[in-house]
């Protein structure tokens, strides 16, 4: 019999849990995409991430095509997107692997029961985690808010990461081209039209979306695992994985990638210092899983009173486009406007003054960082959103306010970062300081004490 395979945020066939486990009960998978961004709540994928999906999409379909299969993508609403596709195919089943945001989280479990009430067997897997939110909790049985005690837990409580490699042949797709015609399933191009105004035309000299793309990031990193520990505080030394959007989705299994660190010949500091900041993502689900307001709220209710400065859009305009006139805050939110991407110490830097010197609330860096991150994740962000502004699970608290001059001295000393994205520092061209840092941070540290 036939199975739907449905892909969501695991785009690829390599230690693909949804896909082995339909292959071993037999099921010849068709591999299908539903695209329902109305779906996601407040927080429907951004441009940057619709950019990435589109050429992940693509490869995905390629591998499956030299594999004797291919991809069949269609619009939602998902379960009769879902119901459509299984009776066009005579699909007695459907897999997938899971997702945690809390809206898909919700409809998820609507759909499985909706699907399941209309005769379809639903399987769905672990593809994203090495611990499910839920199976780790503290002595009282509460989800944990303190990231070391649950890494503790966490590592205490992973299995050794079991992988599949990516099956060599599939069958062909009884569905042909002609029949996802007849049931309106467009190309992936029509699904994800290419951007307008091509303003993400230089984000792919620096990366390539999809599965062999992450192959090629994971690979390319095991040399600099032993240099990781210094290195991953230097933005211009590009010392850290760029595996991010890979993780996001789902191009390499995160079983994958710990095991291929934790048994490379980098020291032993080294890989735990890299396999630590994975337990990070982990954190960031379990808490969203936990905590799911958490996505708008603060997790400290502390702060729902606090006094956030009135948004100046000319400030926020001015943060945005990397024109704040503070050099390593500029080099950073340029590097995310060019990449897509933004190294994590400037995140760090670039969200302390935003939600510190200019008092914003975070969620005005975080629904910006959503837009134009092709890593955007909403449990990551949320997670680094909240932890800088100092309102969330085991936050810098609010009185450490980093200072980016001396910031930018210690981890970009001699300046090489800052002069890759703001080569016009030191001529007229480069704006003034749109604050001063010392009063702005007395006037945040005032606004504190008043909270
Ligand atoms: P590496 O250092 O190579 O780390 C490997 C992997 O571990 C990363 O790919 C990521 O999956 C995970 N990881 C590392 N650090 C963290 C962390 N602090 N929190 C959660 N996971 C981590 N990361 C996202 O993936 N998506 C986001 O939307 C996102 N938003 C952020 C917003 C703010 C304000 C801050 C401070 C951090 C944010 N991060 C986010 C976390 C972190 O900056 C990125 O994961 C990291 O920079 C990605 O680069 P890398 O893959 O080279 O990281």
């Amino acid at each position: 019999p036939a199975a739907l395979v449905w892909f969501r945020d695991d785009l690829r066939l390599d230690d693909q849990p949804a896909l082995q486990a339909a292959l071993a009960q037999e099921y010849a998978p068709i591999p299908v995409y539903v695209h329902a961004p109305e779906e996601e709540g407040d927080w429907a994928p951004g441009a940057a991430s619709d950019a990435w999906r589109r050429r992940s999409l693509q490869a995905l379909d390629a591998a499956l095509r030299a594999r004797g299969s291919h991809l069949t993508c269609v619009r939602g609403p998902t379960l009769a997107a879902l119901q459509r596709l299984a009776s066009a195919t005579g699909a007695e089943a459907i897999f997938w692997t899971r997702r945690y945001e809390p809206a898909i989280e919700r409809r998820d479990t609507e759909l499985k029961r909706a699907l399941r009430r209309a005769g379809l067997h639903t399987e769905s897997h672990n593809g994203a985690l090495l611990v499910e939110p839920w199976d780790v909790a503290t002595k009282a049985g509460d989800p944990y808010k303190v990231f070391t005690p649950f890494f503790k837990a966490a590592i205490a409580r992973m299995r050794t990461p079991r992988t599949w490699d990516a099956p060599a042949h599939l069958p062909p797709v009884a569905f042909d081209d002609a029949a996802a015609h007849a049931i309106d399933a467009p190309a992936i191009d029509a699904l994800l039209p290419a951007p307008k105004h091509a303003w993400n035309r230089t984000f792919w000299s620096h990366w390539t979306p999809g599965e062999q793309g992450a192959r090629d990031a994971l690979r390319a990193f095991v040399p600099k695992v032993a240099a990781y520990p210094e290195g991953r505080d230097l933005p211009a030394m590009e010392g850290t994985s760029c595996l991010s959007p890979h993780l996001h989705f789902g191009e390499v299994s995160i079983a994958r990638v710990y095991a291929t660190i934790a048994q490379s010949d980098a020291p032993k500091d080294a890989r735990i210092a890299f396999l630590r900041q994975l337990f990070w993502r982990e954190f960031a689900h379990h808490l969203l899983h936990h905590f799911p307001r958490t996505t708008d709220h603060n997790l400290d209710p502390r702060f729902d009173d606090f006094d956030w400065a009135r948004v100046d859009d000319a400030q926020l305009d001015a943060w945005k486009t990397g024109r704040t006139g503070i050099p390593i805050v500029d080099a950073g939110m340029r590097q995310l406007w060019h990449t897509g991407w933004m190294h994590n110490r400037v995140r760090m830097l670039v969200a302390s003054l935003l939600t510190k010197h200019l008092r914003m609330h975070w969620l005005h860096g975080a629904r910006w960082f959503h837009d134009t991150l092709v890593d955007a994740d909403l449990a990551n962000n949320t997670l680094g959103w909240q932890w800088v502004a100092g309102t969330g699970a085991d936050a810098a608290p609010y009185f450490r306010i980093f200072n980016p001059t001396l910031q930018a001295k210690r981890f970009d000393p001699d300046g090489a970062y800052v002069r890759t994205w703001v080569p016009e520092l030191g001529t007229p061209d480069y704006p003034p300081p749109i604050i001063d840092l010392a009063t702005a941070r007395e006037a945040a540290l005032a606004a504190y004490a008043r909270r």
